[in-house]
């Protein structure tokens, strides 16, 4: 027998491949296991190679009877390893666990399958669907005003390449992977889903992986890490809610999964679509200059209205139990009487959102992080948020006074002040009254139920939820999103306010939208129909001249360490370097300073900030960064690159 040698991809955090040689001819894709530091450990079969001139060790054992992964499969694992300056063996661990690439692939029983309810699309709708062209790429980006049936069209075009024999993968967010969207999708396609998330059982994980990477199932609905699983017949990726800020991953390799579907897509020459009904400034911009492909939908079909939006000076109205404008307060009177339905948005969970010291007049922090506390009433307790370490009783880290005065308010607040007003007419949602999936959907389903007349709740009440019967939406506290030190501040809050003003009067019933602030001047309120790409065009316009994304490549590089000096010194190191490179001319370099969260669970953070016209120049640096940290580092000090940003913090 011959002696092969190859380079095998191994689940491990390290730069490059190992090599190991086998009596067997082996192909690319394949499964194998190989010892690496005395334990056995499963790769994948890159390349075969020559001869190296160093002793290498066998592969104890193929797995597979023909490759788990295609050719495109390895291209597009090396390109997120390229695109995100990480090695490939990161890559591999941090998207497949090492459950699954052990997973033994068996034979499974028949999908299940379904009667097909037809539904007939608009021409709008149908129009879009039609010019969506199967296998080959292009990325289609959907905009459709809330209620304008997105979703009908992802399923015309699902149900076309189920029928020409090829799969599709249907990603949405965690948040929206509710048994109602697998039901109704069952229906419309004629086959029970194969589902993917990561709370899903090992047996049920292996099962639906299993269908769907033997082609014994069509269609996969899934979270983000449903882009991964390694099917060979796919044919279609629709990304729901592109915009989504949790597709961004916060460890590395810190991808966006929607950056890349399309880069996948582009690598399997397969349609992909993008949508949403406030899509991402970036998405904009690529379909500005051509790379993407825009679909506008303007219509609500049956001719529902869109909702009234009215703007609230808070500084020219009273507010009633000091925090809701007397109008919003009115009409949420006016709905409990006529026993109609109202939501309630408040992005901030707690009772009171400062506590401030009454003796010197501190803010109470958290001892492990610099974050001002937030207290709640029910636990009779303040909580950090970011490291959710309890306070029973507070000590003013300044002058030692136990005595602290309360200000601002979180949905706690407004919900025992509600109570008050409108006895047992409110059900409250975030996630301290919602610990679980299962009790948010509860939640829900008793508001659908009509047992309460008012929603009140954080951001999780804002998606895609459809209740019939919500003819106002009230928004509170808008002004602390905007305020956020994050360039994509304004784009957030214009995202929130367009999807929970998409809540109000969504059928028969013509909607209300009130939302209070002490800045009605702030241009994004006049934007909000959404029917036009207004808001777009002012906030690219913004980007441009403050040199933010789209219009460079930006990354962020968090040193974090117990030590504040050393740490201050690694990063002051790592910046002065970069900046004297010679490709530092085509490089902005701000920092090392205070990253906005300075102090997270007693570890010191700093912040460098890269700006780049070019997505090379701006790797070069990250690469570099990386290696003059590996040299510098004291104990465990961390460094986290972060390319193209979400959480500005
Ligand atoms: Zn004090
Ligand atoms: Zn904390």
């Amino acid at each position: 027998m011959e002696i092969t040698y190859y380079n095998i991809l191994l689940p491990v955090p390290t730069e490059g491949v190992y090599t190991y040689f086998s009596e067997g001819l082996l192909h690319t894709g394949e499964r194998v296991v190989v010892p690496f530091r005395k334990r056995e450990i499963t790769g994948i079969v890159l390349e075969k190679i020559e001869k190296p001139d160093f002793e290498c060790k066998e592969i104890i054992m193929v797995c597979d009877n023909t490759p788990l992964f295609s050719k495109e499969y390895i291209t597009f694992l090396k390109n997120i390893a390229s695109y995100y300056t990480c090695p490939m063996g990161l890559v591999l661990q941090g998207i497949l666990s090492e459950k699954i690439l052990n997973m033994e692939i068996s034979d499974t029983e028949p999908v299940k399958k379904h009667p097909i309810k037809d539904i007939i699309l608009t021409n709008e709708q149908q129009e879009i669907a039609d010019s969506i062209q199967l296998n080959t790429y292009c990325c289609h980006l959907i905009k459709g005003i809330t209620g304008s049936g997105k979703t009908e069209i992802y399923q015309e075009v699902a149900k076309k390449v189920i029928n020409s024999g090829r799969q599709v993968l249907y990603i949405v967010p965690e948040i929206s992977l509710t048994p109602q969207l697998i039901e109704r999708l069952s229906y419309r396609l004629g086959v029970e889903p194969s589902i993917y998330h990561y709370k899903l059982t090992h047996k049920a994980r292996k099962k639906h992986f299993t269908d769907f990477v033997t082609d014994n199932s069509k269609f996969m609905l899934g979270a983000r890490s449903a882009l991964f699983v390694p099917a060979k017949n796919i044919g279609l990726i629709i990304v729901d809610e592109e915009h989504e800020h949790s597709y961004k991953q916060d460890e590395s390799p810190s991808y966006h999964l929607r950056d890349m579907a399309v880069m996948y897509g582009n690598i399997l020459n397969i349609p992909i679509i993008l949508g949403s009904a406030t899509p991402s400034a970036e998405s904009i911009y690529n379909a500005e200059c051509g790379k993407y492909v825009l679909h506008s939908l303007l219509e609500r079909p049956n001719n529902a209205t869109l909702p009234k939006i009215e703007i609230i000076d808070m500084k020219a109205t009273n507010l009633i139990g000091s925090m809701i404008a007397e109008p919003i307060y009115d009409e949420l009177s006016n709905i409990v009487k006529r026993d109609e339905q109202a939501i309630i948005l408040l992005n901030r969970k707690g009772y009171s959102t400062y506590l401030y010291c009454q003796q010197c007049g501190a803010l109470a922090e958290c001892v492990n992080c610099s974050v001002g506390l937030v207290s709640f009433k029910s636990k009779n307790k303040s909580l950090c948020r970011y490291c959710n370490t309890e306070y029973n009783i507070l000590t003013c880290s300044v002058c030692g006074s136990k005595i602290f005065q309360e200000y601002g308010y979180g949905t706690e607040k407004i919900e025992e002040f509600l109570e008050s007003m409108f006895p047992d007419k409110i059900i409250r949602i975030d996630t301290e009254s919602v610990s679980s999936i299962k009790t948010l959907n509860k939640n829900l389903k008793r508001f659908e139920n009509k047992e309460a007349n008012i929603l009140l709740g954080t951001q999780l009440i804002a998606k895609g939820l459809h209740f019939p019967e919500v003819t106002f939406v009230g928004v509170l506290g808008i002004d602390n999103l905007m305020a956020l030190p994050d360039f994509r501040a304004m784009e957030k809050a214009y995202q929130l306010l367009v999807q929970v003003s998409g809540r109000a009067g969504r059928e028969h019933l013509s909607g209300k939208v009130y939302i209070q602030t002490m800045n009605p001047e702030v241009p994004i309120f006049n934007m909000l129909d959404n029917t036009d790409l207004e808001f777009y065009k002012w906030e690219l316009s913004r980007r441009n001249i403050t040199q933010y994304p789209p219009f460079t490549k930006l990354a962020r590089l968090i040193f974090s360490y117990i030590n504040q000096e050393e740490c201050y010194n690694t990063a002051k190191i790592t910046a002065n370097t970069l900046k004297s490179l010679k490709e530092a001319a085509n490089l902005t370099i701000y920092g090392p300073k205070d990253a906005t969260l300075a102090k997270l669970q007693n570890k010191y953070r700093y912040e460098i900030l890269i700006k780049s016209s070019t997505n090379s120049d701006l790797n070069k640096a990250l690469i570099i960064a990386q290696q003059i940290f590996n040299k510098c580092k004291k104990g465990a000090m961390r460094l986290k690159i972060d390319k193209d940003p979400y959480f500005m913090m």
